[in-house]
């Protein structure tokens, strides 16, 4: 029989924590009440003692914590929330160490060829989905361009939901993208869809992308943890933070911690839209992580018309960038034409990036932390 955890619904910290016996493996903090009274503190002490375990009590100024070390998910079942003097059951080390903000409590700056992603700048990334040809990837740069985007996305290898749509030009796409860097001077973020793909990727990309699809395929995710380039870590359509977050783990765990995270909608009943943007993973995840982290508009909605709210709505949730899919010509696009912005609607969602970026307290895209 399982024994209940009458003191989860106090337990507090990541997301997920706190449902039903499964094992959290996390250690346990309890954080005493100000007006805790040494015989309140020795309570406590003495039950988790009585329990096999040892708990470390620490005296601040204001409060007194005790730190519990032994069968922390036995320790769930002593009610220990409930006892005279406890303020807070707190589970602390997230499973996701390296990317956990408890690790580093600044927030990170991910640079891609000196550009910044990160908490003083919001980083206009754009370019077409799929990379068809090089009048199109070229064209589609220039509308980025000059509506303020500082980085190239276009996908070469593409995951596609049907085995009979364009599967992306491969190779032949990278080079076009290469050649395009090379025209305009925007470093490139590109999908890499496999390991048995990611030497060719690396040769070309400044940035590797990891595609909805692909962020539980965890040989992938530790193939470009080793691969010396930043990375985009897309949000699992059917992924809570917590598996996203466990997901940079994989990367970050083979030294690899210029990893961006990007929400692009998940998963929901609702079929108004491609999928749900969901906005409060921006702070929520800049809470639990100092990874930085940006939204994907055009996947999210999947309609050209939401982009824009879409994009207003995550640089005031406080997005460090957006992405997005702008074509010379959406409708004989390869992929996702319905969602890719035209010139005008592009530069106006680059005028609109430029004042919330003032109006959010952020640097223009041309500033660099290194140069401070
Ligand atoms: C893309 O950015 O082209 C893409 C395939 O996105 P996602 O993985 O979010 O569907
Ligand atoms: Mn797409």
């Amino acid at each position: 029989m399982k024994t209940s955890r009458s003191g989860d619904g106090r337990v507090t910290g990541a997301p997920g924590s706190t449902s039903g016996s499964r094992k959290d493996g996390r250690p346990m903090v309890i954080v005493m009440a100000k007006s805790a009274s040494p015989a309140e503190i020795q309570a406590v002490a003495d039950r988790v003692h009585k329990a096999g375990g040892e708990a470390f009590v620490s005296r601040g100024i204001n409060r007194v914590i005790i730190g519990l070390v032994g069968d922390i998910d036995q320790f769930a079942t002593l009610n220990l929330a409930g006892m005279a003097g406890v303020a807070q059951l707190t589970r602390i080390s997230a499973k996701y160490k390296l990317v956990s903000r408890e690790q580093y409590p600044h927030r990170s700056i991910v640079e891609v060829c000196g550009v910044p992603i990160g908490p003083d700048t919001v980083t206009l990334i754009a370019g077409p989905c799929a990379v068809e040809t090089p009048d199109q990837t070229l064209a589609a740069a220039r509308m980025a361009q000059s509506a303020g985007a500082t980085l190239l996305r276009g996908g070469a290898f593409k995951p596609r939901t049907s085995p009979y749509a364009f599967q992306g030009l491969g190779e032949r796409g990278l080079r076009i993208l290469s050649d395009v860097r090379a025209e305009t001077g925007l470093p490139i973020v590109t999908e890499v869809v496999s390991t048995v793909d990611i030497d060719v990727v690396v040769e070309h990309a400044d940035m590797l992308q990891i595609g909805t699809r692909n962020m539980h395929n965890f040989p992938l995710l530790q193939a470009v943890g080793s691969a010396g380039k930043p990375v985009m870590l897309k949000r699992g359509m059917n992924a809570t933070i917590e598996e996203w977050l466990m997901a940079a783990e994989y990367i970050a765990q083979r030294g690899n911690l210029d990893i961006v995270l990007c929400e692009r909608g998940i998963r929901t009943f609702e079929t108004a839209t491609r999928n749900t943007l969901d906005i409060s993973a921006v702070p929520v995840v800049q809470a639990l992580s100092h990874l930085p982290v940006i939204v994907d508009p055009s996947h999210s909605g999947g309609r050209r018309d939401l982009v824009l709210p879409l994009t207003r709505a995550a640089v005031v949730a406080g997005a460090d960038g957006v992405i997005i899919d702008v074509h010379p010509e959406p409708d004989v696009a390869l992929c996702d034409g319905p969602q890719a912005l035209v010139a005008g609607d592009m530069a106006e969602l680059g005028r609109t990036i430029e004042n919330l970026t003032a109006f959010m307290g952020r640097k223009p895209p041309s500033w660099r932390e290194t140069a401070a």
